[in-house]
């Protein structure tokens, strides 16, 4: 058995392999060290092999589910191994790993999060600092290409958000340990699981013919997807793994996109944390903006929704689309209209999935049942929306089941089958005559025993004489101890009890083998008829996910609806000219809070910035609103470019490429780096990405070194983002003398949060008001804290010394004069690009692509 076990293994180095013995899944010697630390259980050691006794610890196979999930959050692999063959007797059972389950992979709902995609990626490091992404999630029809550069490629996990990335065995070293260093998490909080695979399996030309092959097609121009042979190197690497685990090619894959950066609105790692968009700075699940904007009512619309806002789109076409849809289904459709959408949406079941699942032939018995009820729930919504105009006219073509498909099911399956196959009870009476007559002869079985029981007790006179059945000796005839002389000579005795003698005639006998194998039968029947179905489905796969597709955007279109509709949101427009004007606008999360905890309501502010009037230089007490300020600008303007409404009285929208935030980071201890330095780097990222049509919040930048030093970067900072960069900019600082920036700098403006002092306390307003702060109130904001009053005592002693101090000695540094030119110029960042290009080992297109670059950098 050991050797056969070993030689399982051989194919899995790097998974663990859960081996079954009987009722348990058992796994040996450094696996078992391994799974014993991870899920907490006991490691023993038994026997002996080669001499040495055998480490090993086990877990029941009823509970593999829960200690799968758990190992897979853990970033680990599993390769179940089951017994296939006979019990022989001679030699261990034939022993097959039927399925490999990697966090990547995952298609069974139970080991899924409902609002959660589980990515897989695949990345290839080609030639010239270029590599090629190719990611999935398994249970949809899409896969997705993009090729970048090598600095490029964190931002671009970062927004990929895989469970699992898959590397070519001979990446460098040092690039994996780069990889690694990301310390990027998957969406479920866990580590990202990295999986080296053979260099081989990573092949362009490969790549390319599985992409066409699996799409159905000559060439992959349909999709503007070719000439990438990085990405498409990383595609056959995805595609290889993809059947690897799951034991079958990917039948349900219908569609490819080509991500390209240029496409989406940027929102670096750092502005979906800082304006917890899915997770709060905390890591929570809620309140952020998406579990507030959520309400949908299938699992479908919820993942939806949150590629939607994770992956804004530049392009305003889909945005407006998705508003007007929102609006006919607020008014042109009567009012309220959406809410009865909801209510036929609620309850449907994951049809994404279950299409997924189906393709790849892992679909079971309920999950069937469940889809046959949501094609007729597709079927309502379909007539619900039937004649609405724009989108919703494309949704409801593709809620249309297939009809034959729904016909199929209905005829097949059981109205409440067994969990699983093996059971039987799966398909429904009267779809096949042979399973129904094999089922006829079970079910009359009861009848001819009783009828046996009867003739029997006539021919021999034991009154009571009885004929049963159990699981372990087949039918019998139970005559009690006392009337065994009256037993036939053509009984033939099975088993002696205490007080009875069991006994089978001949008849009772053919009756027996023809009963067992009629159940044996019906169930291999039931098998070959349900695995005939799952090939029958296939033909509806493409039909299903567009149908899944379809219900997902209208749940999300109704939530937007319900959204605007329950919190008084307002459809934002869209202009050319670049501009951010927001009337009375809220923070959605802050208010609803404020609303829940029945405090104060929440106070709404205008926000003008346009191309004359780009920067706010934002003061003001701590605590005064600033931070909410900032981040409501940044979430309406990304709740605009995702199409929902927003919590404004009105909202005009230019064009946007980048929303950049810098807002307090905590120490990155783990990394070494200081506050300060991940400041500093967040900082430098953002002029060099911020462009003029970017929105950029800076929040209290310098605050992490002495005050000169602060004080000069951020006026530095902010003379770059004004002068240079151009980009619309929210520059909150409690550095006063920045206050003087707007006075050299025509488009740049001073605002600040008010605030009232009434007998030394203070009283935040909370609104956004023309003009510097008169004063920062920082003593006041400590007494609130509950400072001791004797530190508050000494704080005012002091402030009144160091503000005379300033007074007096008021000889005037010009911060914001432009500095004298370097002695010995650097070279300009242009120029260093150019150093390092050597246009003879160039492409035409490559040479494009600098050019570009090189524009971008100027
Ligand atoms: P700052 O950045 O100026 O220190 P914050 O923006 O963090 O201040 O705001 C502090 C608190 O004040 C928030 O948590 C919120 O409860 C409240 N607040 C901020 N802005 C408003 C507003 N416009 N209306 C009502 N309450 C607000």
């Amino acid at each position: 058995m050991m050797a056969q076990y070993l030689g399982l293994k051989a194919d899995f180095p790097d998974t663990l392999v859960f081996y079954r013995m009987g009722d348990f899944y058992e796994m040996f010697y450094a696996d078992a060290e391994r799974a014993a630390a991870l899920l907490d259980i006991t490691l023993t050691r038994r026997g002996q092999s080669a001499g040495e006794p055998v480490t090993m610890c086990g877990i029941p196979f009823h509970a593999v589910e829960s200690y799968l999930a758990k190992l897979i959050r853990l970033g680990e692999s599993v390769a179940i191994c089951e017994q296939v063959g006979e019990v022989t007797g001679k030699g261990p059972v034939e022993r097959k790993v039927v399925r490999v389950v990697t966090p990547g992979t995952l298609t069974d709902a139970s080991l899924l999060a409902d609002k959660t995609e589980s990515v897989l990626a695949a990345f290839y490091p080609g030639p010239r600092q270029r590599c090629g992404l190719a990611w999935l999630a398994l249970t949809q029809s899409e896969l997705q290409l993009a090729e970048c550069s090598m600095d490029e490629l964190p931002g671009w996990l970062a927004r990929i958000g895989p469970a699992e990335l898959l590397l070519p065995a001979d990446v460098p070293d040092a690039l994996e340990a780069r990889i690694r260093g990301l310390r990027l998490t998957t969406p479920q909080g866990g580590p990202l699981a990295l999986s080296l695979r053979p260099a081989w399996q990573f092949d362009a030309a490969l790549g390319q013919r599985k992409l066409c092959e699996h799409l159905h097609v000559a060439g992959l121009s349909a999709w503007h997807a070719e000439g990438l042979p990085q990405a498409h190197a990383a595609a056959s690497a995805l595609l290889a793994f993809a059947e690897h685990t799951q034991g079958q090619a990917l039948s349900h894959l219908q569609a490819l996109r080509v991500a390209r950066s240029d496409a989406q609105i940027d929102l670096p790692l750092s502005t979906r944390r800082n304006l917890e968009l899915v997770q709060t700075l905390r890591g929570e699940d809620s309140p952020t903006l998406f579990s507030l904007l959520d309400t949908c009512m299938t699992s479908m619309g919820s993942r939806l929704l949150k590629r939607w806002l994770l992956e804004p789109q530049r392009d305003r076409g889909e945005a407006h689309a998705r508003l007007l849809a929102t609006a006919v289904l607020r008014e042109a459709a009567g009012a309220g209209h959406y809410a009865k959408l909801r209510a036929q949406l609620k309850g449907t079941s994951d049809v994404e999935r279950i299409t997924a699942r189906t393709a790849l032939l892992q679909v079971r018995p309920r999950e069937l049942v469940a889809l046959q009820l949501a094609l007729q729930r597709a079927g309502l919504l379909a007539d619900s929306i039937d004649g609405l105009p724009g989108l919703l006219a494309q949704i409801r073509q593709d809620l249309e089941p297939p009809p034959e498909c729904a016909a199929l099911l209905a005829s097949a399956m059981c109205e409440e089958p067994a969990a699983l196959v093996r059971d039987g009870g799966v398909i429904a009476s009267g779809h096949d005559t042979e399973l129904d007559e094999l089922r006829a002869i079970q079910n009359n079985c009861d009848a001819f025993l009783l009828d046996l029981e009867t003739r029997e007790r006539a021919r021999t006179g034991i009154a009571n004489l009885r004929v049963q059945f159990n699981k372990v000796h087949g039918f019998y005839i139970e005559v009690t101890q006392g009337a065994l002389d009256k037993v036939p000579a053509d009984y033939r005795r099975r088993q002696t009890l205490k007080n009875a003698e069991r006994f089978i005639t001949p008849e009772l006998k053919a009756f027996e083998d023809k009963a067992l194998s009629a159940q044996e039968r019906a169930l291999a029947r039931e098998k070959w008829l349900y695995d005939r179905l799952l090939g029958q489905l296939q033909a509806y796969v493409p039909a299903l996910s567009r149908l899944a597709q379809a219900m997902a955007s209208l749940d999300v279109l109704c939530s937007f609806a319900e959204r605007a509709e329950t919190l008084n949101w307002c459809a934002p427009l869209f202009v050319k000219e670049p501009c951010i004007e927001i009337e009375r606008g809220r923070h959605p999360v802050v208010e609803a809070r404020l609303a829940e905890t029945s405090q104060a309501a929440f106070i709404a502010n205008d926000t003008r910035l346009h191309v004359k009037q780009r920067m706010q230089v934002i003061t003001g007490p701590n605590m005064g609103g600033k931070s909410t300020y900032m981040r409501q600008v940044a979430l309406i303007v990304l709740m605009a470019s995702i199409g929902s409404h927003v919590p404004a009285s009105s909202c005009r929208l230019g064009p946007i490429d980048a929303i950049h935030t810098r807002i307090g980071a905590a120490d990155d201890l783990a990394n070494a780096q200081s506050t300060f330095m991940v400041e500093m780097t967040e900082a430098a990222q953002i002029l060099h990405g911020a462009t003029r049509h970017s929105l950029v919040l800076m929040d209290e930048i310098g605050r992490g070194t002495s005050t000169f030093d602060g004080l000069a970067l951020a006026s530095g900072i902010a003379a770059q983002l004004h002068d240079r960069t151009q980009a619309f900019t929210l520059f909150a600082t409690h550095y006063f003398e920045l206050t003087e920036f707007p006075a050299k700098h025509h488009a740049a403006q001073n605002v600040h949060v008010s605030a009232a002092e009434s007998g030394g306390d203070i009283v935040f307003l909370h609104e956004i008001q023309a003009g510097p702060a008169s004063r920062s109130y920082g003593i006041q904001v400590a007494r609130l804290a509950g400072m001791p009053a004797p530190v508050l005592h000494h704080a005012r002693h002091t402030l009144e010394a160091l503000e005379q101090q300033a007074s007096e000695s008021r000889a005037q540094i010009d911060l914001f004069a432009p500095p004298p030119a370097a002695a010995q110029a650097e070279p300009s960042p242009v120029e260093s690009a150019l150093a390092g290009i050597d246009p003879d080992a160039l492409t035409p297109r490559e040479a494009l692509d600098a050019l570009y670059r090189l524009k971008n950098i100027a």
